[in-house]
């Protein structure tokens, strides 16, 4: 399976989502995770060898991706509409995370308004970094994005700072020892990577 990760912004849990269901899907069967961000965040993330999984530069993924059966591909923030129709054809899912805030969620119907217009189908919105109780954000958003029929992953990810602590660890959050919301950072991923299989 081939499952791209697009963000129209930065900073809404792209390369956090590449890593966490690349981890998810190597509990399943051997899976690399393509770097394509010029960022390179996920590589950054690799840089201790903490990983269960492989890393590797995009622009030397042909090689290595024919002997996995799970390819994550983290992309570039941002892409033109040109981009996302390439990124569309190339994968089997296109996830793409957002905020509940307002701006994100404008930002994300113009993404998906592109993508409709090229014909793709094959995209999932993810809803992350999504705020405690009492804030009904998350809540919210998801019932906005299921009214407004977009294909929404039922599981949201909830804000952790575990994740950060993880991305300063190299390692993925439930690798984390101490933390107390290291394991329910885990679950939200591990749930949302169920829906991606079924
Ligand atoms: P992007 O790739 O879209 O720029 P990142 O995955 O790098 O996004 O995340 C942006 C920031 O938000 C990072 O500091 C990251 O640690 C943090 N972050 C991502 N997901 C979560 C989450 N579920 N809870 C808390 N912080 C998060």
């Amino acid at each position: 399976m081939i499952i791209t990760i697009a963000g129209f912004k930065g900073g809404v849990g792209k390369t956090t989502s590449a890593i966490h269901f690349a981890a998810y899907l190597q509990k399943l069967a051997p899976t690399v995770l393509v770097d394509g961000d010029p960022n390179r965040s996920a590589t950054t993330w690799a840089r201790h060898n903490k990983l269960p999984f492989k890393v590797v530069d995009e622009r030397s993924a042909a090689k290595h991706v024919r002997n996995y059966e799970h390819i994550v591909i983290d992309t570039k923030a941002r892409p033109e509409e040109e981009d996302l129709k390439a990124l569309a054809e190339g994968c089997d899912v296109l996830i793409i995370p957002t905020k509940p805030d307002t701006l994100s969620l404008d930002a994300l119907r113009l993404t998906t308004s592109t993508l409709r217009s090229i014909g793709a189908t094959n995209y999932r919105v993810l809803l992350t970094i999504v705020p405690p109780k009492p804030s009904r954000d998350g809540e919210e958003a998801y019932a906005a994005l299921v009214r407004a029929d977009y294909p929404v992953f039922s599981t949201l990810i909830r804000r952790f700072k575990a994740f950060e602590d993880a991305a300063t660890e190299g390692v993925p959050v439930y690798a984390l020892t101490g933390n107390k919301n290291a394991q329910e950072g885990w679950s939200d991923y591990a749930e949302a990577g169920k829906e991606i299989l079924v």
